[in-house]
C-alpha cells in the first residue's frame, strides 16, 4: 500500500471506530484531537484539566469542557473537534459485561460456590448508597498471616472491561484451584487474593442507564455547582492535585475539593490501609494496552534505584505475555491523584495500573464489545500469577535474569 493510500485509510477506520463512541452524558463536553507529540505537550493539556483518552506518537484524544479547549488553544497547540460522535450502541449487544446487579449475584455465587475459599466484603458504601465489594480469596484455612495482593477495577465508569477482568480472574483461579491445578494451587495456598472489582459502582450504572453508553468517567458526586462526579483516579492523598487534575467540578479530571473527599476513595484508602501483609496492587484500567508504574505526578523517577529496578523488570517480564508496552505513568503525561502513586508513595506498595484493550481508538476505544473479554483476560492470567507470585517479597525478582 502507498503512503497515499495509508493517511486516508486511518482517517477513515478513525471516523468508522468513532461512532463506537457515545455522547456525553454531559452535552457540555467536547472530544478533540490535540497535536502535541510528546509527554511535555501532553502535559501540558492534561494540566488544563481535558482528560486524555488516547495517545498516539503525534496526536492525543482528549474531552475537555469548553475553556479547557480554548485554555488548549492559547497553548499553541493545533486543535480539531471530532464531530461524529453518534450511532450510540447499546449495551444490550454487550450483555456479558456485568451490570451492578449481576455483578453483585456472580460475586455472591462465587462465594455460595467456593465458601471454604473465599470471603465477601462491603468495604464501604458510594455517594448514592451501593455497596463497594472486596472478594477475598484464601485457600490455606490457617490463622497465619500471608502476603496480600490488591487488584482493583472500574474506577473509571465507562471502562467496564476493568470490572471483568479481575471478575473473570477470580472466577479463573478458584475453578483452576477447585479443578485441582497443581501450580495454581501450591501459590494459591500460600496467598491472600483481594479483588475489588469495582470501585465506581455508582459510575457504571449511570453509564449504561437508558440502554445508552454515556461515556461517563467520574463517580455521581453532586458538586457543589450542581455538576456531577469527582474523577476518583485524581482523588488519593498523595501529592493531591500536583498537575494533570482540575479544580473544575464540570471537569472530567475534577480531583474534588479535599483529598479522599469521596466515599469511594476513601473505602479503598482504609482497606488497603487495614491489610497488613499487602506489598503488590494492581489497579485495571482501560484502553491503550500500557503497564505504568509511579510515578504519575512528577517525571522525576522514583528515587529508590532497587524500587526502579524492581518496577522495571517486573512491568518488562509482564509484558512478554500480555504485549503492552511497560512505562513510568507520567511519560504519557503527569496525572497526581491517582491509586498507584497514593498506594506506593504513602505505603510503599508496588503498585500498577494496566491500560487494558484495546490499542485503538478505532479498535472500539472504552468500547470494544463483550467478544473481547476473554481474549483480555486469558492474556492477563500470567502478569496476575506473576504479581501474586512475587507478592511475598518483589525484591526477589532481582535475585532471577528474568525480563529480557
Ligand atoms: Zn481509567
Amino acid at each position: 500500500m502507498s503512503v497515499k493510500w495509508i493517511l486516508p485509510l486511518f482517517s477513515f477506520l478513525f471516523v468508522l471506530g468513532s461512532t463506537k463512541i457515545a455522547t456525553s452524558g454531559s452535552s457540555e463536553m467536547m472530544t478533540l484531537k490535540i497535536a502535541a507529540k510528546n509527554s511535555f505537550e501532553r502535559t501540558l493539556v492534561s494540566n488544563t484539566g481535558a482528560s486524555i483518552e488516547f495517545v498516539k506518537d503525534n496526536y492525543i484524544i482528549v474531552r475537555a469542557l469548553l475553556e479547557e479547549k480554548t485554555a488548549i488553544e492559547k497553548l499553541g497547540l493545533k486543535v480539531e473537534v471530532e464531530s461524529s460522535l453518534s450511532n450510540l450502541q447499546f449495551p444490550s449487544k454487550d450483555s456479558e459485561y456485568h451490570d451492578y446487579t449481576e455483578l453483585v449475584q456472580k460475586l455472591r455465587q462465587m462465594n455460595q460456590k467456593f465458601p471454604n475459599y473465599t470471603s465477601l466484603k462491603s468495604i464501604g458504601r458510594t455517594i448514592e448508597g451501593r455497596e463497594i465489594w472486596a472478594l477475598v480469596i484464601r485457600t490455606n484455612p490457617s490463622t497465619s498471616v500471608l502476603p496480600q495482593a490488591v487488584f482493583m477495577g472500574g474506577h473509571h465508569a465507562r471502562e467496564h472491561l476493568s470490572v471483568d477482568t479481575p471478575l473473570r480472574l477470580a472466577d479463573w483461579v478458584l475453578e483452576s484451584y477447585a479443578s485441582e491445578d497443581a501450580r495454581i494451587m501450591a501459590l494459591l495456598d500460600e496467598r491472600e487474593i483481594h479483588i475489588i472489582p469495582a470501585v465506581n459502582p455508582d459510575g457504571l450504572e449511570f453509564d449504561i442507564s437508558d440502554d445508552q453508553y454515556k461515556t461517563w468517567r467520574k463517580n455521581r458526586r453532586r458538586n457543589s455547582d450542581g455538576t456531577y462526579g469527582v474523577d476518583l483516579n485524581r482523588n488519593y492523598s498523595y501529592k493531591w492535585g500536583t498537575g494533570g487534575s482540575s479544580s473544575n467540578p464540570r471537569s472530567d479530571t475534577f480531583k474534588g475539593p479535599t483529598p479522599f473527599s469521596e466515599p469511594e476513595t476513601q473505602a479503598i484508602q482504609s482497606y488497603v490501609k487495614s491489610l497488613t501483609n499487602a506489598k503488590i496492587l494492581l489497579s485495571f484500567h482501560t484502553f491503550s494496552k500500557l503497564i505504568l508504574y509511579p510515578w504519575g505526578h512528577t517525571n522525576d523517577r522514583i528515587n529508590k534505584d532497587k524500587d526502579l529496578q524492581v518496577y522495571q523488570k517486573m512491568a518488562e517480564k509482564m509484558s512478554t505475555w500480555n504485549d503492552y508496552r511497560p512505562m513510568q505513568s507520567s511519560g504519557l503525561y503527569i496525572a497526581s491523584g491517582d491509586t498507584t502513586d497514593w498506594a506506593y508513595g504513602e505505603l510503599g506498595i508496588f503498585s500498577f495500573t494496566f491500560e487494558l484493550d484495546p490499542k485503538e481508538q478505532w479498535e472500539g476505544g472504552f468500547y470494544p464489545g463483550d467478544e473481547i473479554i476473554q481474549s483480555v483476560v486469558d492474556k492477563n492470567k500470567e502478569p496476575f500469577l506473576f504479581l501474586l507470585d512475587y507478592a511475598d517479597d518483589p525484591y526477589r525478582v532481582l535475585n532471577f535474569g528474568i525480563g529480557r
